[in-house]
């Protein structure tokens, strides 16, 4: 079976000395969650930011086969590419339906109203406030919008950078839950970047782990069932300040 996604020595440089990514190479099957599981700085982001063509970067990229490397993010989103941005990057001051909108600008109409209705009806918790101005949600309910404008590109593969950054841990549940859902039905992929392994655990088959811009270990969710293995990897991998297997 092809990878969906298979990525190969992919090195990203800010400025001419300061390499935040070296060489990683990773695939993701189809309908797969990878994780990639770093701390700050780590240089989960810089690979999103690559993957999706908002930055330059070296190395290979094939996207159901295809080098997609020197393609602009536009023809990405359009291959299937789409990256949601931490910090729920959405647009405040426009309603919750034009950001909506705004994701689906490359989909036909007919498209648009479709993938429309599947969000709503994935978030319901934002559909009542779907006229109203994006600054008013809640931030979890910016998040799941952050995720909705995603989906409304009709991903493939979808990009999502620490969809849990500051949201509460009941909150974070309920958008993996939603996540798991459509993966469930659909043909979508996941690139998830997280901190935290608790969290990436209710959604990834695998999580690769990376420290200071190099990817140091793997495992399968089959290899962290228990909470042994899971402490495990914390310590070699993460060395994380408040992380605890459970
Ligand atoms: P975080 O969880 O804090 O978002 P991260 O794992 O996503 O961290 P990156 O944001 O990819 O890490 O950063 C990796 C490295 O690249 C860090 O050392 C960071 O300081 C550096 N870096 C990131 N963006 C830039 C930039 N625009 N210019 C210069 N250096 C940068």
């Amino acid at each position: 079976m092809t990878d969906l996604l298979a990525v190969r020595d992919l090195s990203v440089f800010y400025g001419a000395r300061a390499q935040a990514v070296e060489r990683v190479s990773f695939t993701v099957a189809p309908r797969a969650v990878v994780a990639l599981l770093g701390a700050n700085g780590a240089g989960k982001s810089s690979i999103m930011k690559a993957l999706a063509g908002l930055i330059p970067a070296r190395g290979e990229i094939l996207f159901e086969g295809a080098p997609v490397g020197a393609l602009t993010t536009r023809q990405r989103v359009a291959r299937g590419i789409v990256y949601v941005p931490e910090g729920r990057a959405i647009v405040g001051s426009l309603t919750v339906r034009e950001n909506l909108v705004l994701g689906g600008y490359q989909a036909t109409a007919v498209q648009r109203r479709e993938r429309m209705a599947m969000v709503l009806d994935l978030f319901p918790e934002i559909a009542p406030r779907v006229d109203g101005a994006a600054w008013k949600l809640s931030g979890g309910e910016q998040q799941m919008l952050a995720i909705g404008r995603g989906l409304m590109a009709g991903p493939k593969l979808l990009l999502l950078d620490e969809p849990s950054l500051g949201l509460a841990p009941l909150l974070v549940r309920r958008v993996f839950d939603r996540l798991a859902g459509i993966r469930r039905d659909g043909e979508l992929a996941i690139v998830l970047v997280e901190q935290n392994l608790q969290m990436t655990m209710r959604l990834a088959d695998g999580v690769h782990f990376l420290r200071s811009g190099r990817l140091v270990g793997h495992r399968h969710r089959d290899d962290l069932q228990t909470r042994a293995a899971r402490q495990e990897v914390i310590d070699a991998y993460l060395g994380a300040a408040g992380q605890h297997a459970a």
